[in-house]
């Protein structure tokens, strides 16, 4: 196991002596951040990204509630529990906490053993939501993006640039006659070969909005936004390129002595009326014509959205 790096706790104070007693109760496992009004937060939360927030409900410029809600609605904050700690003992307070989207909810005096008790648990708590959510959006194998992960930018994407009238470009990517190299070399080194493959077409993209997912088995995809068809064709020969580069021998293979891929590239303005499909469709169209014509080859072709 990776050893985790040392949670940064934020704590949204005024009062400089509760600070200072914070900091002792946590600092030995905690990297301590600190803020004493709500403007001030904001801003130390948006360059920290602590791990977790102490957060007081009387601050001099608002009141914690308010900034919880503030925080929850952030979509880059939204995600760091909160924990108010606070010296208002009242039911109505508490449940005002945990509504504003507070996970917790501690009256002073502070107990050291207590705020170091829950802090330790919400952060733990936090760090195992963060895995599962990158495990949901990752491949296990090569840790690019899954196809769930790709269908959402693709449609995140196809919508921006209906809006801005952008050219958008996908490449499918399978690879050839796969199911030989498994045959010959065993599914173990299948897997690794896949991993090669995919470091290869991470490597030919070009910038830093393109993005490679795992499709499904032996078959990737590239999402290029504001690339026009030629753009698409030279990324896809690069891929192709590359995969040649690495030299992973395969015996088994009818196309050459070594690992290879066939790519379809498929680019299109789009419209919000029609689906992001069709675009993966005229790509595995041109994907399957590069096969036909004797694979470890790249074909391409721009479409229009409502034709
Ligand atoms: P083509 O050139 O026409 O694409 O032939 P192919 O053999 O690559 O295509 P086919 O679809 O017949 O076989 C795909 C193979 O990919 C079969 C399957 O066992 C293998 N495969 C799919 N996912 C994985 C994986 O995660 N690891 C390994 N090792 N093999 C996989
Ligand atoms: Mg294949
Ligand atoms: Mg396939």
């Amino acid at each position: 196991m990776t050893r985790e790096k040392r949670p940064i706790v934020l704590t949204i104070e005024d009062d400089a002596a509760i600070r200072a007693l914070i900091g002792g109760v946590l600092g030995a496992e905690c990297d301590m951040r600190a803020a004493g009004t709500g403007a001030e937060a904001l801003q130390v939360a948006l360059e920290a990204r602590p791990d977790l927030i102490l957060l007081d409900v009387g601050l001099p410029d608002t009141d914690g509630f308010t900034l919880c809600r503030s925080l929850k609605q952030n979509a880059v904050l939204s995600d760091i529990p909160v924990v108010f700690l606070t010296s208002r003992t009242s039911t109505t307070d508490e449940v005002d906490g945990l509504e504003a989207g507070g996970i917790d909810y501690i009256t002073k005096p502070i107990t050291p053993a207590i705020l170091r008790a829950r802090v330790r648990n919400h952060i733990e708590l936090k760090r195992s939501r963060d895995a599962l959510a990158r495990m949901a959006r990752l491949d296990g194998l090569t840790g690019v993006a899954n196809r769930r992960t790709f269908d959402d930018l693709l449609l995140r994407e196809w919508r921006r640039q209906a809006r801005t009238r952008q050219m958008l470009s996908v490449i499918m990517m399978d690879v050839d006659h796969f199911k030989r190299f498994n045959d010959t070399y065993g599914h173990g080194a299948g897997d690794e070969c896949l991993k090669q493959v995919t470091r290869a077409a991470e490597g030919a993209l070009q910038r830093p909005a393109d993005i490679v997912a795992r499709y499904g088995g032996e078959e990737f995809v590239a999402l290029l936004p504001d690339t026009d068809i030629d753009g698409a064709l030279a990324v896809a020969e690069g891929i192709r390129a590359a995969v040649v580069t690495i030299g992973i021998p395969h015996s088994g293979s009818k196309a050459a002595s070594h690992v290879t891929v066939s790519l379809g590239g498929a680019c299109t303005v789009p419209e919000t009326d029609v689906e992001p499909s069709m675009l993966l469709e005229a790509a595995d169209t041109q994907l399957y014509a590069a096969k036909r014509e004797g694979r470890n080859r790249v074909k391409g072709v721009s479409v229009s959205a409502n034709s």
